[in-house]
């Protein structure tokens, strides 16, 4: 069994930047559990499900055979085969996932790889369900968040830097709704474990908050 570090939190906290700093001070490999939820979502789309035939996305999810191999430390996802890392942030899967990972067969085909990759390696790994569900004797577990406002304009910033015209309110709007979607779902919702330690961002640099992390391990 790995060394494993656990990190939840709802869209925009930061988790998969605070997770990759971490992994890079401790020699961890950083999971991605979201961008697997991401491929997901690209072969349903590929396979033109609709999103709310939650019969159909039953059937259709076991053909995805999602992988997950890293190159350069990076973590590269391989759907059937092909690498699917350029389409894994569209807007588009990214609106697929949310709602398609509300699936408890879409959820039950991840879960094994997500295991495997924890007990082959020291991982940190950030998601949704991560603590709760997926690795619940996880050694350190932390759950990330910080206020809606300051996700959104973390997201509005992302956004402008790619060269976009975000309209702030929409993406506050969207933040909401994901939000909502993660929390309230039947299978696995977005909750903080009780074992988990919880990190409000919303005030922290990028540092202070790998530091929070870091420091639990070396303790
Ligand atoms: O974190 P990210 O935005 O990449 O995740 C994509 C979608 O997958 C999210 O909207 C979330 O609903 C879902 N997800 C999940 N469980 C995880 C990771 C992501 O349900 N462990």
């Amino acid at each position: 069994m790995g060394y494993n570090i656990a990190i939840d939190g709802p869209a925009g906290a930061g988790k998969s930047t605070i997770a990759k700093r971490v992994a890079k001070e401790l020699s961890f490999i950083y999971v991605d559990t979201g961008a697997m939820y991401r491929a997901m979502a690209i072969y349903l789309l590929d396979q033109k499900v609709d999103a709310e035939d939650s019969s159909a996305i039953e059937k259709t999810c076991t053909g995805a055979d999602i992988s997950i191999r890293y190159e350069n430390g990076e973590q590269v996802v391989l759907l059937n085969g092909e690498n699917v890392n350029s389409r894994l942030r569209d807007e588009a899967v990214g609106e697929m996932a949310s709602v398609t990972s509300a699936n408890a067969a879409v959820r039950a085909h991840l879960l094994d790889l997500q295991r495997n990759l924890a007990a082959q390696y020291d991982v940190v790994m950030d998601g949704r369900d991560i603590g709760t569900t997926i690795l619940p004797d996880a050694d350190i577990k932390i759950y990330l968040t910080a206020s809606v406002d300051v996700r959104a304009e973390r997201r509005f910033k992302e956004l402008q830097e790619k060269g976009l015209s975000p309209v702030f309110e929409e993406i506050r709007a969207d933040i909401i709704e994901r939000d909502e979607r993660d929390m309230n779902r039947e299978v696995s919702p977005l909750r903080q474990a009780p074992d988990a330690v919880l990190v409000d961002s919303s005030d922290l640099t990028i540092e202070e908050v790998t530091k929070v992390i870091t420091d639990m391990v070396r303790r």
